[in-house]
């Protein structure tokens, strides 16, 4: 009999917190859900509360979570509702959890990412906004609590699938020549600049392989979200931005694949569905049932293999660079982006404009190291605050022109 796991999602309401209690579901003899978390959608969270019965619950606001905490009451719930960032940090390092399912999306994850491995847990990461933020201090802090990181990203997990296990010093020692990471491509693959420009949020969240929340749709049409992969892996398997070559594949079959020194090639391909590495690493190192249909290879017929275009997606050409430059330029390079995301999605400017934007508050980055939590939150406040000044110039001269 496998041993009960005791899991706590943060982000339980989201794209991967959906998918992450449906394998839950799938296996009550392994996984109980210790603590679930959610921004604003209450309701969302209310049912699933009714559903799993967590030990904990957790929301942003103080008026919602006593509102959360009377219905539950009134329901027969005994679960506790915590509200605010310190209530995530306390589910995630709770001594009862055994695994943290970290999945809230962006930089407003970082702290509660950060708790679960100073708890010493099993993290499963899915949050790789914290880890491109903080990369080199998540890895020490790893180490120096005996966290387990297991990476939720699908192509990350397929990395890790397709390595040996003992790849932490580095890739050449263990016989690696390159990562080959590969994207979609997103639904502007073949489109012209001119196109691009005239991108709305309703076409740039609608992926044609992937179903998943509203920043990472947008990540994924602009190719940041390869950039961010891309400084992910740097992380995960200690490998340098020239060790990793990005590959669009449309069919998001393949979801990434290790090229050794002897010519070998290894993959690992699935139907493109979040169950799969979701269940790979709460089981690892066994293997579970994840609800995903076998991959028919007979009609899916081909598998084609491009080049990115770093002209028409400059996002990418910019995380590479800011990969490269180390030091706070991820930091910034991610506040900036979800600022310019944020302001897409609500029609401020155009999707043309994220890397613009993007690129100029990296223009102002001095290059300095960041060695503490602080030092981060603080990197990515000031960068916030450069991109808003960004936009309100923006306005301001298209108030001009107009
Ligand atoms: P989503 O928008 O669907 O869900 C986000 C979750 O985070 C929700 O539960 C929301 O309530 C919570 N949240 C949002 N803002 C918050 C805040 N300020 N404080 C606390 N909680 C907050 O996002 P998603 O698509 O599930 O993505 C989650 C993470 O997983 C992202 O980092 C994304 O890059 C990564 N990821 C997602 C996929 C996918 O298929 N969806 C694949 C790979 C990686
Ligand atoms: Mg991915």
């Amino acid at each position: 009999m496998p041993q009960l796991q005791q899991v706590t999602v943060l982000g339980a309401t989201g794209s991967i917190g959906s998918s992450t209690l449906d394998v839950i579901s799938r296996h009550p003899e392994r996984y109980q859900v210790f603590a679930l978390t959610a921004h604003t959608s209450i309701n969302k969270l209310k049912a699933l509360c009714l559903e799993y019965r967590p030990r904990f619950a957790v929301v942003a606001d103080t008026a919602d979570a006593q509102r959360l905490q009377s219905d539950l009451r009134a329901a027969g719930v005994a679960t506790d509702v915590l509200a605010g960032p310190q209530g995530l940090c306390e589910v995630a390092a709770h001594p009862e959890v055994d695994a943290v399912m970290a999945a809230i999306v962006g930089a407003a994850g970082l702290e509660s990412t950060m708790a679960a491995v100073c708890g010493g847990k099993k993290i499963l990461l899915a949050n790789k906004e914290a880890l491109v933020m903080s990369g080199a201090l998540f890895m020490r802090a790893v180490r120096e609590h005996g966290a387990q990181l297991l990476p939720i990203d699908s192509e990350h997990n397929a990395i890790f699938q397709c390595l040996p296990c003992n790849y932490a010093e580095g890739l050449a020692p263990v016989g690696v020549r390159r990562i080959l990471l590969t994207a979609s491509g997103g639904p502007f693959r073949n489109s012209s600049y001119a196109e691009l420009e005239r991108v709305t949020p309703a076409q740039a969240c609608a992926h044609p392989n992937w179903s998943m929340g509203q920043k990472i749709s947008v990540d994924s049409a602009t190719m940041m979200n390869k950039g961010l992969e891309l400084i992910e892996a740097c992380w995960l398997f200690a490998a340098r931005p020239d060790q990793i070559e990005v590959v669009i594949h449309p069919q998001s079959v393949i979801h990434s694949l290790v090229d050794y020194v002897d010519g070998s090639v290894l993959a690992q391909l699935g139907n493109p569905d979040m169950r799969t590495p979701i269940a790979h690493a709460m089981a690892w190192p066994e293997r579970i049932a994840s609800g995903v249909a076998p991959l028919d290879l007979c009609a899916l017929a081909r598998m084609d293999f491009i080049a990115p275009d770093f002209e028409r997606f400059a996002c990418l050409r910019l995380a590479i660079a800011a990969a490269q430059a180390g030091g706070s330029a991820p930091i910034v390079l991610n506040a900036a982006n979800e600022v310019a995301v944020a302001a897409f999605l609500q029609e401020r400017i155009r999707f043309t404009q994220i890397p613009q934007l993007i690129e100029d508050v990296l223009g102002l980055e001095r290059g300095s190291q960041v060695d503490s939590l602080e030092g981060v939150v603080e990197m990515d406040q000031q960068a916030r605050q450069n991109a808003n000044a960004w936009l309100s110039k923006q306005s301001i001269s298209a108030g001009v022109r107009a």
